[in-house]
């Protein structure tokens, strides 16, 4: 937030480090809120690898929304990042979210299950009698264990992910921001004029006010050797996977014959979006995953492990519309960064950084979908001292500081 010197010595108004869903969302933010405070300004995206590559969470073909959720902090953020979706596809002129109706489903009397129908504003649609079971929507798709229900809830959709970070690249090279792919960030440094220096891996060195880290599964070991802050992030290493629609019925399973995604609680958490992207295919996968390193990654770990729980969920609940036999059609790794309550960490880096560099991690599975949201939050933290668009949206970001850890290794878990 200081240090407006860095700018005007021929640095940059801020520099976003990571190029996922996240960076690339603030740095659309910093962009074009430094083009509407009349121009000069500069921002900068550095990214380690290729931009939209494989190698991170934000990859992909398609992301869930819903507003769902057993933690009343998160739907005001999904509000908003909604909101911001349309702004952003507004501006770029075509379309990265296909609304669909959203359905959780699971046993009755589940506490997150019914905190995330009452937090969501979601409406039962299979009460306590047996007769509402038959009439239900999807019910010729869903076969409920007894004594479970289902809820539907508007605010739902699939987001198509690379496409989506490629939007918001655009958007932000569209308003002035500079994108540099291949550039490792190696060290963020407090200088005596009050900027920030950023060091790469090639030597090269760059000048900024602020300073905004964004670097998904490798949140732990950049954010420890540039300020020594430990942040609980635990890189998970999850599957994709993608199975067969029963022949005849690939249509019933499309968003256009009104498909919803869904998510289903109990022993397992299986979430869903509907056939799209892969004609007669449907994503249903499993959440969690096994630990990983995002530097020696097995590319095949833990595979058996996520599918199956996943083909014995579809068989006893989708019976008859999707074929298990012979395993997921398709299957892609991908990587979770996982913090102990699977809340996520927005916070100034604090110490010697003061206000002038923030982080964003540990989005723990469930980010994408607010990271329009959390881009411009963490854009307005480093940029003004304070999260204005977040304040009147009704977020509360106390949930996500780093000192919730502190003695409390297990931070806030609910
Ligand atoms: C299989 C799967 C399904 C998911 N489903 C959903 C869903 O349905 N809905 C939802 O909301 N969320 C979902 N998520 C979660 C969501 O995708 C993530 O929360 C989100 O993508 C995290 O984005 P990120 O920008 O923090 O991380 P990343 O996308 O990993 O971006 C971090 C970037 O930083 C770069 N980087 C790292 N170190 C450096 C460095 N030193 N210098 C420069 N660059 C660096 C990396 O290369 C990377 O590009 C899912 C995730 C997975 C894996």
């Amino acid at each position: 937030m200081a240090a407006a010197a860095a700018a005007t010595n021929g640095g940059f108004d801020a520099i976003v480090v990571g190029g996922g869903i996240m960076g690339s969302c603030a740095a659309y933010a910093a962009a074009s809120s430094s083009a509407s405070r009349g121009g000069g300004a500069r921002v900068l995206l550095l990214e380690r690898f290729d931009l939209l590559h494989h190698r991170g969470s934000s990859h992909g073909e398609s992301r869930g929304i819903r507003a769902t959720y057993p933690q009343a902090r998160y739907p005001p953020m999904v509000r908003l990042a909604a909101r911001l979706w349309g702004d952003a596809e507004a501006e770029a002129g075509y379309r990265v979210l296909t609304p669909t109706p959203h359905l959780d489903m699971g046993p009755r009397a589940d506490p997150a299950l019914r905190a995330a129908i009452e937090n969501g504003g979601a409406a039962e649609v299979v009460g306590a009698s047996d007769d509402s079971a038959a009439s239900w929507p999807w019910s010729a798709v869903f076969r409920l264990p007894e004594g479970w229900t289902a809820a539907s809830s508007e605010l739902g959709g699939v987001i198509k992910a690379t496409k989506a970070v490629a939007m918001f690249q655009s958007l932000a090279a569209k308003n002035g921001a500079v994108l540099r792919d291949r550039t490792e960030v190696i060290d963020i440094a407090k200088q005596g004029d009050g900027s920030i220096l950023v060091k790469t891996s090639s030597g090269e060195e760059f000048h900024g006010a602020n300073c905004i880290i964004t670097v998904g599964a490798w949140a732990s070991k950049l954010v420890k050797s540039v300020a020594g802050v430990d942040l609980p992030v635990q890189p998970l290493h999850t599957l994709i996977c993608y199975w067969k629609a029963r022949p005849g019925r690939e249509h019933e399973l499309t968003p256009e014959s009104g498909f919803p995604t869904f998510a289903s609680y109990g022993d397992t958490c299986i979430y869903s979006t509907p056939s799209m992207e892969f004609p007669g295919l449907i994503k249903v996968c499993a959440h969690g995953g096994a630990p990983c390193d995002p530097d020696r990654r097995d590319w095949c770990a833990g595979g058996d492990a996520l599918a199956d729980p996943v083909a014995r969920w579809i068989d006893e609940l989708m019976p008859g519309h999707v074929d298990t036999a012979g395993g997921p059609v398709i299957r892609q790794s991908c990587m979770y960064s996982m913090t102990p309550d699977e809340d996520f960490i927005i916070d100034f880096v604090g110490g010697e950084f003061g206000k002038d560099v923030v982080v964003g991690a540990g989005f723990s599975g469930h980010g994408f979908k607010m990271g329009p949201a959390v881009g411009r939050i963490l854009t307005e933290m480093a940029m003004d001292g304070e999260a204005k668009t977040a304040a009147e949206a009704g977020v509360e970001l106390g949930y996500f500081r780093i000192g919730r850890f502190e003695g409390n290794p297990g931070g806030k878990s609910c």
